[in-house]
């Protein structure tokens, strides 16, 4: 986007309302705001050219008034091993986000960024090497969503704030995003099947909490004490693994809604029975979930992936102890499948032609 251009109202992060009031201040009747938001939130247009059944005049004067962002596909590869695909997407910036799709048995899902890099530091993550650029705009998140809608010609049913960056370190932004995300004017994505995922920002988890939102809750928790957990997340230095569980209780109290804990495991550092069975303990009060993801290694640090014998250990002690508990399937591996590993390489410019 063009300097002048950040200046302008974004028109894709406006709801409804708030798009009703601006055409009346052009001097528009309201109806129009309807008509434009379908184009951007159903029919997914690609810019102010596309609405064709709306006058030149009109489109001239939003082009003046509003900034509409939009992607430019860099790249795309396609998982051999699952189907999974992953795209590299260009913002009106010219900065980098990385996006991903995959296929279920119950629908497809979106893995989104919610940030240009991150500022969390987790050691075994590669978005976070070279830091924060800066948080995505709710357009921005809309926008890779539609992307790939468009380029699969499929619909999204299920959407994970899971890629790059920290959401609740975006947190307004991110509230708009799943508004316009689940309108019923949009999308039209049900609340239950949006996912966000935090390293455990309490004081935004206990908001969240208030949201009076249906949308799941996913803590990466990576490790049962503070000692540990500090090793791996410096986020674990400000809050306790005790404050976090307090939080995990007030969601679920709050929404009722299961909350999801997230697990790499990392070999010899958080991956023994020991360690599983605190876990065990320090969860097994909550209305929960565990997902354990064999760590996918980055070539930046040495941390290496469990072996199949201590994650099938892993999840069989949580099982003895009454825990729900899943594999995560390791989608797309082949294709950079890891946070921000795509990003990094292309950036870096050593991305090599693997699937493509
Ligand atoms: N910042 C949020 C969301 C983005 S990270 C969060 O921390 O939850 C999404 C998930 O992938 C987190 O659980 C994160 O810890 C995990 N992750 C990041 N890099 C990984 C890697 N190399 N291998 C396995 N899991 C990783």
């Amino acid at each position: 986007m063009m300097q002048n251009e950040i200046r302008k109202t974004d028109i894709k992060s406006l709801t409804l309302e708030e798009l009703k009031e601006q055409m009346v201040l052009l001097g528009e009747k309201p109806f129009r705001a309807k008509q434009m938001y379908e184009w951007m939130h159903k029919k997914l247009a690609r810019s102010f050219d596309e609405m064709s059944n709306l006058s030149k005049d009109f489109r001239e004067k939003c082009r003046e008034s509003f900034a509409y962002t939009s992607l430019r596909v860099v790249r795309e590869q396609e998982s051999q091993l699952d189907g999974t695909k992953k795209f590299l997407f260009e913002l009106s910036d010219g900065n980098l986000v990385e996006s991903v799709w995959m296929r279920y048995k119950h629908g497809n899902s979106v893995c989104i960024s919610s940030q240009v890099g991150c500022r969390m530091g987790c050691r075994f993550c590669a978005s976070t090497l070279d830091g924060l650029e800066r948080s995505l705009l709710p357009s921005e998140m809309l926008d890779q969503i539609y992307a790939i809608t468009l380029l699969t010609g499929e619909r999204v049913s299920n959407v994970v704030v899971m890629g790059t960056g920290e959401p609740l370190d975006n947190y307004d932004n991110l509230l708009r995003f799943i508004e316009l995300l689940t309108d019923e004017n949009g999308l039209n994505v049900s609340q239950r099947n949006v996912t966000v995922s935090t390293c455990g920002i309490v004081p935004k988890m206990r908001e969240l909490a208030q949201e009076k939102l249906q949308i799941t809750l996913a803590l990466s928790l990576h490790a049962p004490t503070d000692e540990k957990r500090r090793k791996l997340m410096p986020i674990a230095n400000r809050y306790s693994v005790a404050e976090l569980m307090e939080a995990c209780a007030y969601y679920f109290e709050r929404t009722g809604r299961r909350i999801t804990f997230e697990y790499s495991l990392v070999a010899g550092v958080n991956d023994n029975k020991e360690e599983a069975r605190e876990l065990a303990a320090l969860i097994g009060h909550l209305n929960c979930h565990v997902n354990l993801i064999p760590v996918n290694p980055i070539e930046e640090r040495d941390y290496r992936e469990s072996s199949r014998t201590a994650v099938l250990g892993f999840q069989k002690e949580l099982e003895k102890n009454k825990i729900n508990v899943t594999i995560r399937r390791e989608m797309g591996r082949d294709i950079d499948g890891a946070c921000g590993q795509l990003r990094r390489r292309h950036t870096k410019n050593i991305v090599e032609d693997v699937t493509c």
